[in-house]
């Protein structure tokens, strides 16, 4: 009996299905949407069709003239495309397709008509925009869909208005060239031209009241994005630096006179921004590199389990997102650790090693360390210990841009913003120590230029918990115990911290 039926409302369904075939493919082939790239002369004309109200576009068509490798397997209604160096893949009567390996939803599944697979043209356009920072506009003049290869998108623009000037900061969505852009002024506009790049034009202008940027003014052309400062005063001392590592544009604008009666305004300003609601832990060294050790005691086992303890008291009591820059046994470039940091959007940078000293087995204590301005060459001594760990890793000429002293001065300037902070939790952390540590002792407070610290934009400190060169210092590390004393510690410093910081934020509102 089901045999019957189900053979019955196949032949509707086979002769509505057939239909329906018929009727596209007649309209198919009368239409297409004409496509033109804005580096190319011709006109493309890509198939299209009228199906259920929608304007529907042939990706086999498209992807042939526009992709850079095509593959079509008509038994299972698969394409395979290479478009920008990544690869797309979309399945016929499938909501689903993928790039580079990862899969994504459409709201509607892509339809097999006649030889190909068609998809509706909105969301063809989303698909360029999202995966391949492709824009495509309609010019009503020519009936033409202008399609512009931008090679980089540029995202958030950041002011941080510093006592000694002004440091611009500008995300892109992939490393370029510093010969792609170009800067210039006059009076007291300050014009920055990106070749090849895309914007979001809205989200990109914006007024200021008070600060010394007043203005972002920013312009789409089909070739570059062209940005617009407009600064208090006139201009002109300036620079910029492109920071291929961190995808960042940073444009560095220096005051001729010193000191600016509203830098406490601006810092009030910048400070609302800073309520701690995401505090990033980093466990030193990991993997390949054990850090300092005695035996069989390491000191990325001791660092990870004391990151570990802390970070589930602070999500327990404090109500904060915890981000790790690792909770396993990991190697982790010093770089990274800076850019996961920055990238989670942090608003608190702790990182916890144990120290060493040779031929100086009764030296022991904890030290906090904060960021030194670019100096002494004694405080670049100390940090050498720990900034050797970069021998381990596998692109070490990173480093050199980073102390180079333009780049060190920049990151430094960024991060004296926070200075203060900076201390304060230092501060803190050396006091729960000596409350709490009673069989060691605070060796206080002190700077020095760990690359790990460089190029944080939140207060950012380095505690050193204890000497693995000291016997009784090592058997306490050792002991699990006292690790959860530290990891207290450690909590109690950044929960006085967060309370008052957050006052200072919401109290002077
Ligand atoms: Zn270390």
């Amino acid at each position: 009996m089901r045999g019957r039926i189900i053979s019955k409302s196949n032949k509707i369904k086979i002769f509505i299905l057939i239909s329906i075939i018929l009727l596209i493919t007649n309209v198919l082939f009368a239409d297409s949407v004409k496509i033109k790239r804005t580096s190319f002369d011709e006109t493309e004309y890509i198939f299209s069709s009228q199906l259920y109200d929608y304007e529907w576009i042939s990706l086999n068509h498209f992807l042939k003239t526009f992709g850079d490798e095509f593959d079509i397997d008509y038994d299972n209604w698969i394409i395979k495309s290479v478009v920008k160096d990544k690869k797309i893949t979309f399945y016929g009567g499938s909501a689903f397709y993928k790039v580079d390996g990862k899969l994504y939803h459409l709201p509607a599944p892509i339809e097999r008509v006649g030889n190909g697979l068609y998809i509706p043209f909105a969301e063809f356009v989303r698909i360029l925009k999202i995966h391949f920072y492709n824009k495509i506009e309609y010019n009503k003049e020519i009936d033409t869909y202008i399609l512009s290869p931008a090679e980089y998108s540029l995202g958030i623009i950041k002011v941080n208005e510093l006592r000694n000037g002004t440091m611009i900061q500008i995300m892109a969505d992939k490393a370029f060239r510093k010969e792609y852009c170009k800067i210039w002024n006059t009076g007291n506009w300050l014009y920055f031209t990106v070749l090849g790049a895309s914007i979001d034009i809205d989200k990109t202008k914006k007024k200021y009241s008070r600060g010394d940027v007043r203005e972002i003014d920013a312009i789409q052309t089909k070739e570059s994005v062209q940005l617009s400062f407009k600064f208090r005063n006139n201009i002109s001392n300036y620079d910029f630096d492109v920071n291929e590592k961190s995808n960042t544009i940073s444009i560095n604008v220096r005051k001729a006179k010193a000191l600016v009666p509203n830098v406490v305004e601006n810092n009030k300003d910048i400070r609302s921004k800073w309520l701690i609601d995401t505090i990033v832990l980093d466990a030193g060294h990991g993997g390949k590199d054990p850090g300092t050790s005695y035996g069989r005691l390491k000191e990325k086992d001791i660092v990870l389990d004391i990151v570990l303890k802390l970070g589930e008291l602070l999500e327990k009591y404090l109500d904060v997102k915890i981000v790790y820059t690792r909770k396993t046994d990991k190697f982790i470039p010093l770089w990274k650790r800076t850019q996961m940091a920055n990238a989670s959007n942090g608003k608190l940078f702790v990182s916890v090693h144990v120290n060493a000293i040779e031929n100086s087995a009764a030296t022991f204590g904890t030290e906090t360390y904060l960021l030194a301005p670019r100096g002494t060459k004694k405080a670049i001594d100390i940090a050498a210990v720990e900034n050797s760990v970069i021998r381990l890793e596998e692109n070490q000429g990173r480093y050199k841009d980073m102390l180079s002293p333009q780049q060190y001065i920049l990151a430094t300037m960024a991060q004296r913003e926070f200075m203060k902070e900076s201390q304060e939790l230092a501060k803190l952390v050396e006091t729960q120590y000596s409350g709490r540590l009673k069989q060691s002792k605070s060796r206080g407070l002190r700077q020095a230029s760990f690359i790990v610290l460089i190029g944080a934009s939140m207060p950012c400190i380095l505690t050193e918990v204890g000497f693995i060169t000291n016997k009784n210092e090592r058997i306490n590390l050792a002991r699990s115990s006292y690790r959860s004393k530290i990891a207290l510690s450690l909590y109690y410093a950044i929960k006085k911290f967060k309370i008052e910081q957050d006052k200072k934020i919401t109290g002077s509102g």
